[in-house]
């Protein structure tokens, strides 16, 4: 109880002195979202762009994802940057397919998002044709500036989504009309 009023009856998210109230969603999306493990799928020139936006200039580690890892099982975010060849989709769908949920992926520059200036019979036209795309960042390639606001804008969605389960069969169907298993 303070200043008459039963903390039960506060609006979520109140602060007080001595108490705050929240629920154990948002706490968790809070820890998550600052904690976030990068999973860089790197195929070309964006890549290297991304390896700027690690640098100590533009520094992704302050927002808690200096520990980038390369086995999907510890991943929960998945950053593709490059040119995807059909040939490497079901390789980029498996790599998706074995990070645990709630997973989110960024699709960085105009290559990941929609096969840019390569229109050609050998590119996937975006990932978002074998896997699901949370944030598109635009730009060929997108400066770090922009891969950190895309960053961003995941860890917004990140912070709100503390538990997701997605429906995969579209992106087998979707691969399946590629020719692809
Ligand atoms: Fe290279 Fe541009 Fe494609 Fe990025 S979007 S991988 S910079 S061609």
């Amino acid at each position: 109880i303070r200043d008459n009023v039963a903390i039960t009856e506060m609006p979520e998210g109140l602060q007080g002195e001595g108490f705050f109230a929240t629920n154990l969603e948002q706490v968790v999306g809070l820890a998550r979202k600052n904690s976030l493990w990068p999973l860089p799928f790197a195929t070309s020139c964006c890549g290297i762009e991304f390896m700027a936006t690690m640098g100590s200039h533009y520094d992704l580690s302050r927002f808690g994802s200096e520990r980038l890892g390369f086995t999907p099982r510890q991943c929960d975010l998945l950053m593709v940057m490059g040119t995807i060849a059909k040939k490497m989709a079901p390789v980029l769908r498996q790599v998706y397919l074995q990070m645990a949920e709630p997973r989110w992926v960024l699709a960085v520059g105009a290559c990941a998002s929609s096969g840019g200036i390569f229109d050609t019979y050998s590119v996937l036209q975006g990932i978002d044709q074998v896997i699901p795309v949370d944030v598109y960042v635009p730009g060929c390639p997108p400066r770090p500036e922009a891969i950190l606001d895309g960053f961003i804008r995941i860890q917004d969605l990140v912070h709100n989504e503390s538990l997701r389960r997605r429906n995969s069969e579209h992106y087998t169907a979707l691969l399946g009309s590629y020719g692809i298993q």
